[in-house]
């Protein structure tokens, strides 16, 4: 390897301009060579600091530069170009795939190396791979190239590294856009939160309700939320939504209560991003503490791939939440179907089943069969079921059937106003 100037302290790497300057002229000079540029980081890096303190953070580190270069992967020369994100020059042989399999080795030799000495969280690389065309190719636009890869990887625990492909410029360009939309609608307050009924099915009663975000764009249209929540979930903006939608949730049942209305619980979708923070539980009841109400009428819906990662402080942080007394569930139950094992210690009191379910349900009886008999189970080891999604009578007929007695869905209602939700289901 090339003699450099400069060195970083904590890697033993060259700086990025020295590794920018040496691998294009390994480049231009390797022309009977392919290449390719590998953009990596460490999922969670923020939170393993948090945890962990710097010394053991940077050892973690360390570690990914160790297998990183070792000789039979190929990489020829990384840099660190900021905290925890590495970029590689590579040469590969042979096919794409096999390089990017070689990548995803080098994840999974970086998690068994690690895993033990740091449990309290689940270790996960996000790898964004450019393969370089020709020996023309511009070198940062190359390695922009691999950034906009990596950050693809980021959120999806099954992948640990993404080629880049021409159609996510797009992508990039429209993220940058939802953050600007989500932030002039929070500044002049175009949010609303919207109410949807969980409904009893043999007393057709309320007996809760989900609150799901609306934002507004400036012409008043109602902007659908599938087209903003991943790129909040990406960029971690969805904190600021989840925390707006708490606000006004635990304002509203404090208002039910002072007018003396019958109040329902209220359930609240709570991102995974919420986890990469210190104490979300008791920051969480710090605000809830300003209001004067029960905290069993409020239930945080967390998605199953939360605890797919084995991670010991999220489990510890959902347990608090239950110890002040509020509820949690599985939201989206079975679309990953992944916490099977693990779901007789699962700090929950309730399984919330996916839209899939009640879909497939009616398209074949192997699909009922499962249903009820998960339903079963659940219901004997004391878990609440809710089935959502269901659309019309013959759908509630079928999760009923399955035992499942609470449901929510068009069938009764779509999420509303909270003003039109008082006037019908409140009194
Ligand atoms: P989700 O948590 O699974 O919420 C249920 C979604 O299913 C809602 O979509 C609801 O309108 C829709 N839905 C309810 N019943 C039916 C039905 O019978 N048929 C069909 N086809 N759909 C039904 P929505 O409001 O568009 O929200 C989509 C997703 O966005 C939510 O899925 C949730 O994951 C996320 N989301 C929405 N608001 C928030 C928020 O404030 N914070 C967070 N973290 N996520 C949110
Ligand atoms: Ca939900
Ligand atoms: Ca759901």
């Amino acid at each position: 390897m090339a003699e450099f100037e400069k060195y970083d302290i904590v890697t033993g790497l060259p700086y990025y301009g020295d590794f920018e300057k040496s691998s294009k002229e390994l480049i231009a000079t390797g022309a009977d060579k392919l290449f390719a540029l590998v953009s990596t980081d460490i999922g969670n890096f923020k939170f393993i600091n948090h945890i962990y303190g710097f010394d053991k953070a940077n050892s973690l580190l360390k570690s990914l530069v160790e297998i990183l270069s070792d000789e039979e992967t190929g990489c020829v020369l990384s840099c660190r170009t900021h905290s925890d994100h590495i970029v590689s020059l590579f040469t590969y042989c042979g096919r794409k795939s096999d390089f990017q399999d070689i990548i995803d080795s080098i994840s999974t030799k970086f998690v068994k190396t690690n895993k033990s000495k740091y449990s309290s969280t689940s270790l996960h690389l996000n790898n964004g791979i450019y393969f370089f065309e020709s020996s023309e190719d511009d070198f940062s636009v190359s390695f922009d190239k691999a950034n906009i890869a990596r950050r693809e990887a980021k959120g999806n625990y099954k992948i640990s590294s993404v080629a880049f492909k021409d159609d996510m410029l797009g992508k990039k360009e429209n993220a940058s856009r939802v953050v600007v939309m989500f932030e002039s609608a929070y500044r002049s307050e175009r949010i609303e939160v919207f109410l949807q009924p969980k409904i009893d099915i043999t007393s057709k009663k309320i007996v809760g309700a989900e609150a799901l975000s609306r934002i507004y764009s400036e012409d008043g249209e109602i902007i659908p939320p599938d087209t903003y929540i991943p790129v909040l979930e990406n960029t971690g903006k969805i904190v600021d939504l989840d925390r707006y939608v708490m606000k006004v949730v635990f304002e509203l049942v404090q208002t039910w209560k002072t007018m003396r209305c019958t109040c329902i619980p209220i359930s609240i979708n709570l991102s995974r991003m919420h986890f990469y923070e210190k104490k979300v539980a008791d920051k969480i009841y710090k605000t809830f503490s300003r209001y004067n109400i029960d905290p069993s009428l409020i239930e945080f819906e967390l998605t199953e791939t939360l605890f797919c990662s084995d991670s010991e402080t999220i489990l510890k942080e959902v347990n608090k939440l239950r110890a002040y007394g509020f509820r949690v569930s599985i939201d989206d139950f079975g679309v990953g179907l992944s916490t099977l094992g693990t779901l007789a210690a699962l700090p929950i009191d309730t399984i919330k089943f996916d839209r899939s379910f009640v879909t497939s349900c009616m398209q074949n009886n192997k699909s009922f069969e499962i249903l009820k008999g998960l339903v079963g189970v659940f219901k004997r080891i004391d878990y609440d079921v809710i089935c959502e999604g269901v659309e019309t009578a013959e759908q509630e007929k079928l999760v009923f059937e399955c035992g499942c007695d609470v449901v929510q869905g068009f069938y009764y209602d779509r999420p509303m106003p909270i003003k039109d939700f008082n006037l019908k289901y409140i009194s």
